[in-house]
Order: C-alpha cells, then structure tokens, then sequence
C-alpha cells in the first residue's frame, strides 16, 4: 500500500502555506508524523505542530517510529515526551495525517490503509516524491520547521515562545548554527523573529550543544580511534559496531552529530559513519554521508542503495555489514571525483 501510493505521485497535488492553515485550522483529528531517528528538525516540528494545533483546538497527537530513545538534547521541547512509539498508531477514519520532514514515506513506517485517511507532506528535501494528497514542499527552506513557520504566518496563528522554540531548533540544527550553505537571509530573519518571540537563544544553545552526555562523547572518541583516511584524504570514514555502544554505555541516539566531527577534517570532500543497529531482531548497517565541498552528490549515492537526503547530507541503510557498506562507499565516491 505504502510503496504503491508513494510512487503514484499522480493523485498528489500541492499547496501553499496560505491553504495548509486554512486546511489546519478546519480539520478535528490530526496525527503528525515524522522520521525515524530523529533530528532537531523532525522534533522540532512535531513539538511546534503539537502546540498549535493545541492553540487551534484541533485533537492532535504524534509519532515517530522505532524504539530508540530520541537525541537527549532535544528532550527539552515542549510534548516531546507525548509522542508515540513503536507501531503506527491506529487512527480513525477522517484523521488527516501531517508528515514533517519525511523525505520518503517509506521512513516513516506508514502501514495502515489511506483510504479513508488525508496525507499531508510537509518538507524541506530535493528528492521528496510528494506522496501526499497535498504537498508543501520547499527545496529551499533551510528547515522543515521553517516551512510551518511560514504556515503559522499565512494562517495568521499566534506563535508563543514554546512553539518559537521548538521551530528555532530545527532551524539551528538543520542550518549548522547558521553556518551551512543552506542558511539563507530568511534563515537568519526567522531567527530574529523567533527571538522576538521569546527565544532565549543562550538557553537553547546550551541545551543542544553543550549538555551532552559523558556516554556520546566516549562514543565519539571511539568513532575517532576508527578513523580512517581514504582516497588521500578525501574520504573520511568511520564505524561504530553494537560493542562500541555497549562500551559507552551509548544507544543509537547519541550517534546523531558524530559524523560532522569527521566531516571537518581538513582536505575531506566526504565524510561517511556506519554504524550497526538492531531491527526486529537483526543486524544492519545505518550509514551517514556528508559532503563538504559538494564535489559529490551524497544524495545520489544513497539513492543507489535505497536511501536520500540532501546533497551534502544524506543516509541510507543496509543489511550488508560495515568494511562491505564503506568499501562500496569508497568506490562511488572514487568514481565521482
Ligand atoms: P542523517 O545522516 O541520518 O543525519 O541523515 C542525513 C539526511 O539524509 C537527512 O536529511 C535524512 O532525512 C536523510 N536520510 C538519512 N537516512 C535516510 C534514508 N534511509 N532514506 C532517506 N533519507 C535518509
Ligand atoms: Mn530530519
Ligand atoms: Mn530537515
């Protein structure tokens, strides 16, 4: 069902911000949605989605799928704690369904019957494939936060500090502290506005990037000693396997960032982390890529092995085992260079 509707973009329309809150503000029930192994965005979205509707009085409730526990540093969002885990939640008939920053449907576990249910696609990737009934789909957003933030301004909807919060969150993250070639001059009067909003912009800061865990940094330190420099030093790979994680007392949440240690090494091109995780019950390899220089398209690479993203930050995941996922990495990345 899933695979049919997201390759049959043909029922698939898109929208503007103006008609997502008019769309928003009538609905009753909603669910939100977002990706597996979640970043600041894909929280931050469904932490600010959660409040609004809740200042529209529309029923809402969230989810993302998996068991792992989310980044710790984004705990702090308001009605993160809410969102659901595990299997897709039932929903009853008349529920419209809002994804945030699904670049494929596919990643977001959809398993039940849209008959009867509306998908709305919210997102920020080159490669989404709109498989909504309607898509708000911007390229050019530095985040999908920013792409609600529009939402909240055409719909005219009051924006308290909780929600500017959480959108500031994915802005920063996604931007790279407003320091990647995806920050705009929008970005940066989103941001002050959100500061205007109420943002404490120091706070946010000190909870995202310098509360973190003692067992992400031994994590980290072990993804150091697997360094390895490949093709003269324009690929940097590393690998973090299942006793990695035991031994930094680490789960696959605090993985999330290691790999732009390994990207600003100097002379890199491509940065790439493979790192083992369990999935019902079984081994796999979950990879990141990241370009530095955008010499190599990293979203086509992952696009070979099933995966997407950005073309400077993109991911795949496959069930061959790490020294075979870096070597095919290695090789595409040769052959494009
Ligand atoms: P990550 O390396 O997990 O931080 O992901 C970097 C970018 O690639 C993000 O924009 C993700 O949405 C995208 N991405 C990661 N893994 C996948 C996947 N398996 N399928 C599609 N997109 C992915
Ligand atoms: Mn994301
Ligand atoms: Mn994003």
């Amino acid at each position: 069902m899933t695979t049919a509707r997201a390759q049959m973009p043909g029922d698939a329309r898109m929208t503007t911000a103006a008609e997502l809150a008019e769309r928003l503000r009538k609905e009753s029930r909603v669910l939100a949605v977002s990706h597996e192994g979640p970043d600041g965005d894909a929280l931050g979205c469904l932490s600010a989605f959660l409040l609004i509707c809740g200042k529209l009085g529309v029923e809402a409730s969230a989810y993302i799928p998996g068991e792992a526990p989310f980044p710790p540093e984004y705990l702090f969002l308001a009605r993160v704690d809410s969102i659901l885990r595990g299997a897709f939640p039932a929903v009853e008939p008349g529920t419209a369904i809002y994804y945030f920053d699904c670049a494929s449907v596919l990643r977001c576990d959809h398993q039940g019957s849209a008959d009867d249910l509306t998908w709305i696609n919210v997102d920020h990737h080159p490669d989404n494939p709109c498989f909504g009934e309607f898509n708000l789909i911007d390229p050019a957003a530095p985040s999908s936060t920013a792409i609600l933030y529009d939402v909240c301004g055409a719909g005219g909807y009051v924006v308290d500090r909780d929600t500017a919060t959480a959108l500031y969150v994915g802005l920063v993250t996604d931007t790279g502290r407003f320091q990647y070639s995806n920050t705009t001059p929008g970005a940066h009067r989103m941001a002050a506005e959100l500061q205007e909003l109420g943002v404490d912009v120091g706070a946010v800061y000190r909870q995202v990037y310098e509360s973190t865990p003692l067992s992400k940094l031994r994590l980290l330190a072990r993804a150091l000693c697997h360094l390895e420099v490949r093709l003269g030093g324009a690929l940097m790979v590393s690998w973090l396997d299942n006793d990695d994680f035991a031994q930094a007392g680490a789960d696959e949440s605090h993985a999330e960032g290691i790999i732009d240690t390994l990207r600003c090494i100097r002379g890199a091109r491509v940065a790439a982390l493979a790192r083992e995780r369990l999935r019902d019950g079984r081994v796999e390899t979950k990879v990141s890529l990241r370009s530095t220089d955008g010499s190599v398209d990293v979203a086509a690479v992952a696009h070979e092995r099933g995966g997407g993203g950005h073309a400077r930050a993109a991911g795949f995941t496959s069930d061959e085992d790490v020294p075979a996922v870096l070597a095919w990495i290695e090789s595409q990345v040769a052959a494009s260079l």
